[in-house]
């Protein structure tokens, strides 16, 4: 086991050689302050950003999510038809956002292009970066959030390179001043572990024919860790209402689940971290009226 529970809300865990503590919950942040998390699919502002909608939402933080497609692409679960899938996984998304805290969600309405093949036609990887961005740019611009989030795109998933990289344009090309911008992460030590865990129990998984030497952010990347603890029941709620889809972290050892859904890795981009590792995304950010 290489996390161990230290009591509530406090959960330690190695990324490479360092053991990290948090305390999950942090202090509450005075006065108003908003968090955009910005997303390629349903489900990823849940299996990617639960904890740290979850940690925004319970110290103060108004929190909004921004998700570029209806999630068309996705392998729809049985009971399910294709036809059905985005509208059923719309509902999911506003279902799993209500558990999640989020103040308001946003669809930008591009097409799911799927993780591999002929993308469609009005697939979001077949809209240009500056399209997209200006999309997520007028989001920003909208919500004024002081701290942007999205995903770190080491999973592979085209749409979430996409997305991350048209999140990354809009926050320098939108007017309102993003003070913080973060990718939240798979630790490469993490996707490790899971593929170690992976090969002994299903050998013949779709996800191991994938390279996995190059998937992950670096651990020496990420800027920002903290534990979450006391948010994993209702993320694992908000994991649930997207019942559509087949979770990542379904009949992962608890010790492992625990390493993704309990903790949290974030990597600043904006200001650039400068060394060390920071626990509280929130500090030093400036809010209206002081
Ligand atoms: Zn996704």
């Amino acid at each position: 086991m290489r996390g161990v529970s230290v009591g509530r809300g406090v959960w330690q865990d190695r990324v490479g050689t360092t053991t990290w503590t948090g305390n999950g919950g942090g202090e509450v942040v005075v006065g108003s302050c908003r968090a955009l998390v910005v997303v390629a699919h349903p489900d990823d502002e849940t299996f990617g950003c639960g904890s740290f909608l979850l940690d925004a939402a319970a110290r103060g933080v108004t929190t909004y999510v921004c998700c570029a497609t209806r999630g068309e692409a996705g392998e729809p679960a049985r009971g399910v038809t294709r036809d059905a899938l985005p509208e059923v996984r719309e509902r999911e998304l506003h279902a799993a956002a209500d558990l999640l805290g989020v103040e308001e969600v946003t669809l930008l309405g591009f097409r799911d292009s799927g993780m591999s093949g002929d993308p469609h036609a009005d697939a979001l990887v077949r809209s240009p970066l500056e399209v997209v961005a200006d999309e997520i740019a007028a989001v920003i611009d909208r919500f004024g959030p002081h701290v942007v989030v999205t995903l770190d795109g080491s999973d592979g998933h085209r749409d979430h390179v996409h997305v991350r990289d048209a999140t990354i344009a809009a926050v320098d090309r939108c007017e309102h001043d993003v003070q913080r911008l973060y990718l939240q992460c798979l630790p490469r030590s993490l996707l490790r572990r899971w593929a170690e865990h992976m090969r002994l129990v299903q050998p013949d998984s779709p996800y191991l024919d994938v390279d996995g030497a190059g998937l992950g952010t670096p651990d020496e990347e990420l800027t920002t860790v903290f534990a979450t603890l006391e948010h994993l029941e209702r993320r694992r709620a908000a994991i649930a209402v997207h019942a559509s889809q087949v979770s990542p972290y379904d009949e992962l050892p608890e010790d492992l689940a625990r390493s993704f859904l309990a903790i949290e890795h974030l990597r600043r981009l904006r200001p650039a971290g400068g060394g060390g590792i920071e626990t509280d995304p929130y500090a030093e950010v400036a809010l209206d009226g002081g």
